[in-house]
């Protein structure tokens, strides 16, 4: 087809004056007195346009009139500035083209849905301008984060989905039956990417992990997409910086590029242009004596849950960094720290203003017999990570790694109060439809 402009370009200005031909979804109509105005969304933004009686073919007016919601058309018109537009811009139309007369009564009317009806008409409710706002910032923060990777060389690698030995432990696995046997799909890339990075050195991946979340929380799906990292020759300081380096760059990039966005959820982009190196950084142990100042009741080993995350992060306006977790709340190949082994050389960011967690990761075990004895400890089967020990025989290097939950990241950057609305179609221990 030919002709038709994106409303991102009138919006941008250059074609004020200009006739234009656009085609796109009717996301609105109101009409007063001899005028239609119509909100046309075309996937790259939204525009007004005005239709006046004494200047329209007269069976086109009327067809307008009668236009339903979501109805598709091809419009041509004069681009006009007008403050009282909703971007500042308008088309005065001239002609009208209806390509799809949508049926009567699309399911999402402008009045209050609760979420239970939004998330079921799901398919629909991604047209909302909130979901389209929040699904291209989610775009440009993964763009921003393989720019990243790229300027810094790294080489993006894939794990399998399909496996058939935890990495997070077995109680957030997904059985699936693997034709006669059974298999489970994977909750994170980690323990490839290690037999990856003897390969191809530092490595990424953006990919779907999937947990069996039992509990329901507003931070937890059951499948989300990962951020992964592994490193060779990188300790817990060298896996802090990059981790710091890169959410830096992801947050100026949507500052520079999405400001409006961003506003749409009340998040100022100088509160992204703050997020700078170094992150500060405490230990669990100070993270506990915190709890305790605060009058929290805290046994030293328990892992932070949601309720100690979110009070530690209500006190901060920029991420940071928690390290040195106990080794009992940490899967089996973190590295206990040679100068106190019972806790690791781990270390998770959290996200502030009450958000918690957005990554975790830290230094990997590299002896072979330390790893040995982590295994047994935690009455796992040395057989089912044959392979994965392996690693520790034929040319081990000291290594890091983390993965960040992009949707828990988006609900900071967003101010989103439920993670549900970070992803398009979110999959919840209640909910796999739409
Ligand atoms: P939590 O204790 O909050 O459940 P976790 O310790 O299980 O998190 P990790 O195994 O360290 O999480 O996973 C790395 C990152 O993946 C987390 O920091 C988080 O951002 C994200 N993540 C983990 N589980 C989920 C989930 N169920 N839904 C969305 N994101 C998740
Ligand atoms: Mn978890």
């Amino acid at each position: 087809m030919e002709g038709f402009v994106d409303v991102s370009r009138i919006l941008s200005g250059s074609l004020e004056g200009e006739h234009v031909k656009i085609r796109g979804w009717l996301h609105n109509k109101r009409s007063s007195g001899g005028i239609h105005f119509l909100l046309i969304r075309d996937g790259t933004g939204i525009i007004q346009c005005t239709m006046k009686k004494d200047k329209a073919d007269p069976d086109e007016f009327e067809l307008v009139k009668r236009l339903t919601q979501e109805s598709t058309l091809e419009l041509e018109g004069i681009v006009r500035r007008d403050p009282r537009a909703p971007d500042g811009y308008e088309i005065a139309v001239e002609r009208v083209k209806v390509v799809h007369m949508a049926e009567e009564g699309f399911p999402i009317a402008k009045k209050y849905h609760g979420p239970d009806f939004l998330l079921n008409n799901r398919h629909l409710w991604i047209r909302s301008k909130k979901m389209q706002t929040i699904l291209r910032i989610r775009s440009k923060f993964l763009e921003a984060a393989r720019e990243w990777f790229r300027m810094n060389e790294y080489t993006e690698f894939h794990a399998p989905i399909l496996i058939t030995a935890a990495c997070e432990g077995g109680s957030t696995l997904f059985n699936v039956k693997y034709f006669d046997m059974d298999a489970y799909l994977t909750q994170s890339w980690q323990l490839y990417a290690e037999a990856a990075i003897a390969s191809l050195g530092k490595i990424y991946t953006i990919a779907p992990s999937f947990r069996a979340e039992k509990s329901r929380t507003r931070r937890h799906l059951t499948e989300y997409w990962h951020l992964e990292v592994e490193i060779p020759w990188c300790d817990l300081n060298c896996i802090m910086k990059v981790e710091e380096e890169l959410l830096t760059h992801i947050c100026h990039r949507l500052a520079e590029e999405m400001p409006k966005e961003l506003e749409h959820f009340g998040r100022s982009p100088n509160d992204l242009l703050k997020v700078e190196p170094p992150f500060e950084r405490i230990t669990y142990d100070e993270a506990v004596e915190i709890l305790r100042g605060d009058g929290i009741d805290f046994e030293w080993g328990d892992d932070l849950g949601w309720i100690e995350e979110k009070h530690l992060t209500m006190k901060y306006d920029k991420p940071f960094f928690i390290t040195h977790y106990p080794r009992g709340v940490k899967a089996f190949y973190h590295k206990p720290d040679p100068k106190r082994p019972e806790v690791t050389l781990s270390v998770d960011m959290m996200a502030p203003e009450g958000y918690g967690e957005i990554t975790g990761g830290g230094q990997r075990i590299d002896d072979v017999n330390e790893l040995l004895e982590r295994i047994k400890e935690e009455n796992l089967d040395p057989d089912d990570y044959e392979w994965y020990i392996d690693l520790r025989r034929y040319g081990s290097v000291p290594h890091s790694g983390f993965g960040l939950g992009v949707e828990r990241t988006i609900a900071w950057i967003c101010k989103l109060d439920h993670i549900r609305d970070a992803i398009a179609f979110p999959r919840l221990i209640n909910r796999v439809y739409p």
